[in-house]
């Protein structure tokens, strides 16, 4: 098929989307495509650090499986036959970055709540695999407090066999700081299991984000206890293929929250090397 220009083909398509959206990811080097299975906004952390603006309740409030799935369809040709960079949010791309890397299961909320999880990710997956995108990886960016729920361990299964990612966020060592900083009923010591748990089947991607809370960076035992959690998860059989040490990069739900420097984000991937023998990487506060 001859590729159209975009706005010929789809005229502002995915801009009217609701439920996936492509993004530009320097840390991906390529086009990411979000798919957000919480269009609501609810989720069950309330990170104080939080980047969704809950000030603005949304238009749509249901995941319509039917529509998203079309989004996708629509979304992933654009992608595929280049199309995507003649529109105007892409079309200054470097050569480098014109590429798809992967399909995200983030968004506003946490991601595994969706009740039909798995059916949702194997319709993806298959999307995926219709148009021979193998190269294409399936990313699921979640809080790991669900993966016990044995609908979620399905999807976890799918991801697997489809070039799948798990990024599952701990940014705490000890309940305390996990209570300060996530603000969930669910306890530490599940989020922990869930993590090993899952580890133990296929490697995780830890994503860590810290910051400061009221002027004040992580305390150094706070961080040593982290790096006390990272070791418990490997020690237990969990492979963790790399730790992500993030900062706040734009507007957190709390005024208290500030990012941490430079500096500091590269001090904490030198601690977690160090302590842990792990692979980390630092993400600094601009990064996208
Ligand atoms: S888990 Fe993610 S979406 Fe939920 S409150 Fe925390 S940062 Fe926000």
């Amino acid at each position: 098929m001859t590729a159209l220009p975009l706005h010929t083909r789809h005229p502002r398509r995915f801009e009217q989307n609701r439920f996936v959206y492509p993004v530009l990811s320097r840390r991906s080097e390529g086009i990411s495509i979000g798919v957000n299975l919480n269009p609501d906004k609810v989720c069950n952390f309330d990170c104080i650090y939080c980047q969704v603006d809950r000030t603005r309740q949304s238009e749509t409030q249901f995941v319509e499986t039917q529509q998203l799935l079309e989004e996708l369809g629509s979304v992933l040709d654009l992608c595929a036959s280049g199309s995507i960079f003649q529109h105007e949010k892409f079309q200054d791309t470097p050569v480098s970055f014109r590429r798809l890397n992967d399909i995200a299961f983030s968004g506003d909320g946490e991601p595994t709540t969706f009740k039909n999880f798995d059916e949702i990710v194997a319709d993806c997956a298959a999307l995926k695999r219709e148009r021979g995108l193998d190269d294409v990886k399936l990313v699921l960016i979640t809080n790991a407090s669900m993966f016990h729920r044995e609908h979620v361990k399905r999807g976890l299964s799918i991801l697997d066999e489809n070039n799948g990612e798990i990024w599952a966020k701990l940014e705490a060592g000890t309940q305390e700081y996990f209570q300060l900083v996530d603000r969930t009923p669910i306890p530490f010591r599940q989020i922990l299991d869930n993590i090993t748990a899952a580890a133990k089947v296929r490697p995780l991607v830890i994503q860590a984000l810290f910051m400061r809370v009221n002027s004040e960076p992580p305390s150094a035992t706070e961080l040593s206890a982290f790096c006390d959690r990272l070791n418990q998860i490997t020690e237990a059989g969990g492979k963790l293929t790399l730790i992500q040490v993030y900062t706040v990069a734009r507007r957190p739900a709390e005024s208290y929250v500030a990012p941490l420097s430079d500096d500091e984000v590269d001090a904490i991937v030198d601690l977690v090397k160090s302590r842990t023998g792990l692979g980390a990487k630092a993400y600094y506060g601009a990064t996208s």
